[in-house]
């Protein structure tokens, strides 16, 4: 979608820096962080949110949440980050692409605010 920040982000046309890339997941860091380490991990192909997914998407989200396991391995945090994606403005989605946040580095707080 031409006028989506992550698909922008996704065809390179906006700068981010990248953590992880494969043919079907991104991951880059957040601009606005709120841990030491937070991370955004999206899927290449534009998905609204969640709740837009399809059962044909079963396999494109397993990646998304094999991709994170192996972004915490490589950045040293995986005995203790958290994976959470905002479906929805009133959880606070602000960017209609569907993305999770990896968040670690702080005490991460529960339940979240
Ligand atoms: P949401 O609020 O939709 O769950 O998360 C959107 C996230 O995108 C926010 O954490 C925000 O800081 C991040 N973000 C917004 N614009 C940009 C951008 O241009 N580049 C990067 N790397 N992150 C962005
Ligand atoms: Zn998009």
């Amino acid at each position: 979608m031409a006028n989506c920040l992550f698909c922008r982000i996704a065809s390179g046309e906006i700068n981010s820096r990248i953590v992880y890339e494969d043919p079907d997941v991104l991951a880059f860091m957040d601009l606005n962080p709120q841990a030491p380490t937070h991370i955004l991990i999206i899927p290449r192909r534009h998905l609204d949110r969640l709740t837009s997914a399809a059962p044909e998407d079963a396999e494109l989200l397993g990646k998304l949440q094999l991709a994170a396991a192996k972004i915490a391995a490589d950045l040293k945090v995986e005995g203790a980050f958290r994976l959470v994606t905002n479906n929805g403005r009133g959880a606070g989605q602000s960017v209609d692409h569907l993305h999770y946040h990896l968040l670690a580095g702080r005490k991460l707080m529960w339940p979240p605010g």
